[in-house]
């Protein structure tokens, strides 16, 4: 969801005619030199002589029965080399061969030794007794032999120093010569749409310390003829999609610089050393340009505390990368004009090096927007939008409780394509909620066949999850149930999430029977259970772990909590507990899901005819809102108010 309004621009530094390297500024003739030298290597070891190859009977027959035969070498014990006697080359019928001392003649490839001994001490017995031939035996190293090693180094050799040659060139289309520098998107000052506080909605309280911090890069004078020192890091703390990104782009655009922004990931990549030229690179160029704003997005991807990684797991390439910003954060005096902006939403999980005064020692937490804030985000993303005139914007902000700003945005586009797919002219409230029932449960898949068995099960399931819920006090209100095929899931039951800081034992036990709702409805009308349970299942009992182990609710166990917020036994294989308190959490879970499925499945039982005439009419509607619940259920009875506080 991150807009990407920034241009890749690079800096205008002039263009510096880089040094050559020793062999890189050789350029082609190098390469020329190279080929030139394999050549040679070639004709001069050429292990394909002129010599023609014969056979033995060939040999025997027009070589040795006519005494032409001067010398023999045999090479390596795979090849005889035949040399003929001088004056018979004379011969017009060797005028072909061009006589020379140093090249056979002949050759003929043995099959061994031995053998060829054999038929050579026969054959020389039977047609020149007199005359011996005269063997001799030597072994070579065969150009041809290592040639094929030579090649393919000769290439690798090419080819690095055609590497060498286009880095030190640069050139903007190679991508070698990027190596190391800095892929910083750059933003210009004065841009046509720059991002300003006006596309920020809510987020007050960020919105003005961050103000503070634009007013530094504004008048830096105020500040530090007082003797003040400007800050020259933020970090902006928040879940995904609150804004972190348009914050720090706000922040550029309202104080007139340029903006270099970076994810942390793209800080560590596969080359070793890169990552630290990267950092080095991203400074420089700030610096030039300064005042400027430096924002690196995910900065836990390389800010990670050192200490936390366990032997088997090291990542020398991360930490210097680490070792660089902690060092450039340093370099940069207080008043040189860069602020570094940095975002993440795991700060436990940083460096300690990082979070120290002088660094990134300014938190601005952002945090998921509360209901008059998403109203704001509603009304910023609908600014563009042709709207109809039945659009409550209240309604939607209500009905997206725990929504990101991403989220709202992400509605809102959808919103529009919703309508444009229906070719409406204008976009209307039920398209928005179409687009935030799809945000939350994905894409309605109508086409979707379900055998009517399995769709019996389906609708027994959710009229369970409805009814029992509906019984529960503590249960956040149900807006509608569907066995429409949504996303992975066969059926739904759409609930108003309160938006609560605290929840209390009552509120989770009830959570966890709602959730059985479903798998206790199948149990007790069809006195058998299926695999449709799994998400509730999973859900219940992370819900109960938590309870048990992190929030310390279970009597027996007391206030115990083994939640680690520092990140650090993420990476630990053991537990932090002993074996005993092991068996004893699992046993409390396996007891407070058993106790939570009976509760649920009393309900049930106790309100079976409800039950059965909810399935009913899912089955013939297909989706059953509150009004319908209602006339089939009664007035819900609750103790929590359905109006949220903000
Ligand atoms: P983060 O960096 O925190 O993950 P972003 O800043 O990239 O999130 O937010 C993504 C998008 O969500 C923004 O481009 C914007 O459209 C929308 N958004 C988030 N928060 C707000 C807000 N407070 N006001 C308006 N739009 C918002």
């Amino acid at each position: 969801m991150k807009e990407r309004e920034t241009k890749d621009t690079k800096p205008e530094t002039p263009k510096k005619k880089e040094p050559k390297m020793p062999l890189g500024g050789t350029g082609i003739s190098w390469f020329y030199a190279l080929m030139l030298i394999f050549i040679l290597m070639f004709t001069i070891f050429n292990p394909f002589t002129d010599s023609k190859e014969i056979t033995w009977l060939e040999f025997e027959r027009d070589l040795l029965k006519e005494q032409q035969i001067e010398k023999l070498v045999v090479v390596n014990k795979e090849v005889a080399e035949i040399y003929i006697k001088e004056e018979i080359l004379q011969y017009p019928k060797y005028e072909h061969i061009s006589p020379s001392e140093f090249e056979p003649h002949y050759t003929m490839t043995l099959g061994s030794v031995e053998s060829f001994e054999n038929k050579l001490e026969k054959a020389q017995q039977d047609f020149l007794p007199e005359e011996k031939i005269d063997v001799q035996y030597t072994s070579r190293t065969n150009f041809g032999d290592i040639f094929p090693w030579l090649l393919p180094l000769g290439l690798l050799l090419l080819f690095w120093i055609f590497m060498v040659r286009r880095m030190s060139s640069g050139g903007a289309s190679n991508p070698f010569s990027s190596f190391g520098k800095s892929t910083a998107r750059i933003s210009e000052v004065g841009r046509k749409n720059p991002v300003s506080f006006k596309d920020v909605a809510g987020l007050n309280e960020a919105k003005s310390e961050v103000m503070e911090v634009v007013d530094f890069l504004k008048n830096p004078l105020t500040y530090t003829k007082l003797g003040a020192k400007i800050p020259k890091g933020v970090l902006l703390v928040g879940p995904p999609g609150t804004g972190k990104t348009l914050i720090a782009k706000a922040m550029a655009g309202e104080a007139n610089v340029p903006f270099f922004s970076l994810s942390g990931s793209e800080f560590v990549e596969m080359f070793v050393g890169v990552g630290a030229s990267r950092v080095r690179d991203l400074f420089k160029k700030a610096k030039e340009k300064a005042p400027s704003i430096i924002f690196i997005d995910e900065i836990d991807a390389v800010g990670r505390s050192r200490e936390k990684v366990n032997a088997m797991q090291t990542n020398d390439e991360r930490e210097n990368t680490l070792n660089q910003l902690l060092t450039e954060l340093d370099g940069f005096g207080e008043n040189t004009g860069v602020i570094v902006l940095a975002a993440t939403n795991r700060p436990d999980i940083l460096d300690k090096a990082l979070l120290r005064p002088g660094r990134f020692d300014r938190h601005i937490y952002l945090e998921l927007p509360n209901r008059s804030d998403r109203m704001e985000i509603f009304w910023v993303h609908m600014r563009n939008l042709k709207l109809g005139k039945d659009i409550d914007v209240e309604e939607l902000a209500s009905l997206s409780p725990g929504f990101s700003g991403a989220d709202i945005a992400n509605i809102c586009n959808e919103a529009a394509l919703t309508a444009a797919r229906k070719k409406k002219e204008i976009v209307e409230q039920q398209d928005f909620i179409d687009a935030r029932d799809r945000v939350i449960g994905g894409l309605e898949r109508k086409g979707n066949i379900i055998s009517p068995v399995e769709k019996n099960i389906v609708a027994f399931h959710e009229a369970g999850h409805a009814v029992a819920s509906w019984y529960l006090k503590n249960v956040d209100p149900l807006v509608k149930v569907s066995i429409i095929p949504r996303g992975k899931s066969l059926g739904s039951a759409w609930y108003l999430p309160e938006e609560r800081k605290i929840v209390t034992r009552a509120q989770f036990l009830d959570q966890i029977c709602a959730s059985l709702g479903g798998r206790a409805s199948e149990d007790v009308i069809f006195n058998e259970i299926s695999s449709g349970a799994l998400d509730d299942l999973e859900k219940v009992t992370k819900q109960a772990y938590t309870m048990i182990a992190f929030y310390g609710l279970d009597q027996e166990i007391g206030p115990l909590s083994y939640y680690d917020s520092t990140g650090q036994n993420e990476r630990i294989l053991s537990k932090p507990y002993s074996e005993n308190m092991a068996e004893l959490i699992d046993k409390k879970v396996r007891d407070l899901i058993g106790t939570a499925y009976e509760r649920t499945k009393q309900i049930l039982v106790d309100h079976k005819a409800e039950l059965k005439v909810l399935a009913q009419l899912l089955l013939k509607k297909e989706v059953v809102d509150k009004t319908d619940l209602e006339k089939i259920l009664g007035e819900r009875k609750t103790e929590i108010l359905l109006d949220e506080k903000d």
